[in-house]
């Protein structure tokens, strides 16, 4: 019960507090999954690695259209290794009129070729003070030195979730062919390696023959992108 309440103590004071995470989002930092030596899931000729970096790269045009400033974490086909990818994010300098967001892009796998559909991953809430704590970025201390890791957490949290939501939302509009799985949370590295927004995207299976078909075509990329695209604009 003391539990209870004091999530719900702390549920109040974040909506209390005034967020730094005002001015909508100012950079999209894209992280196409794997590459170079790790190719992730692998089936019907295709490698997920160079499935993120398809998506990674409509994405990233969809939002230049748009005037939203980018930054790839990579865009060729090389290894980064997971530490590296979240260092480079946690590096970024930013318009501080609004905040950057995270998004890592990956494609599913099952052992059941029958499994299919879209999920996104937020990292769990209850991991986001201990990783803010130990944040040193200085782009974060610059504009959010007013505020203790504690309220950052739960701040960012929430705009993880809403991010979440939103892509989904605006998934099941633009790809009614795939099965929507919804929000999910993991203590996935890169989402708890990162201490902006972060969401983590499972496009589909590449296990599922359909799936794996659907998702190389660059009509679907290009959809998946404007609809990722569409969820940030939303914030
Ligand atoms: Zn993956």
């Amino acid at each position: 019960m003391r539990k209870v309440f004091a999530s719900f103590l702390l549920s109040l004071f974040c909506l209390l507090w005034a967020s730094p995470y005002e001015g909508g989002v100012s950079l999209v930092i894209i992280d196409a999954g794997h590459g170079g030596s790790d190719p992730g899931a692998s089936a019907f000729g295709c490698d997920e690695k160079d499935l993120t970096l398809s998506i990674a790269r409509a994405l990233e045009s969809e939002l230049a259209g748009r005037g939203v400033e980018t930054v790839m974490i990579r865009d060729d086909d090389r290894y980064i290794s997971l530490e590296e990818r979240c260092d480079e994010a946690n590096s970024q300098n930013f318009d501080l009129s609004g905040y950057p967001v995270f998004v890592s892009l990956h494609i599913n796998s099952a052992e059941n070729p029958a499994a299919e559909g879209f999920e996104v991953y937020t990292r769990p809430e209850e991991h986001e003070t201990a990783m803010l704590s130990q944040s040193s970025s200085d782009s974060l201390m610059l504009k959010y030195s007013d505020y203790t890791a504690g309220q950052l957490s739960c701040l960012s949290w929430r705009v993880s979730s809403r991010l979440a939501e939103n892509i989904c939302t605006e998934v099941a509009e633009s790809l009614p062919e795939l099965r929507m799985r919804g929000v999910k949370s993991e203590n996935f590295w890169v989402l708890n390696g990162t201490w902006m927004p972060s969401v983590l995207v499972e496009a589909g299976f590449i296990s599922n023959r359909s799936e794996a078909a659907l998702m190389s075509t660059e009509d679907f990329q290009e959809r998946l992108a404007r609809a990722i695209a569409d969820a940030v604009c939303r914030l």
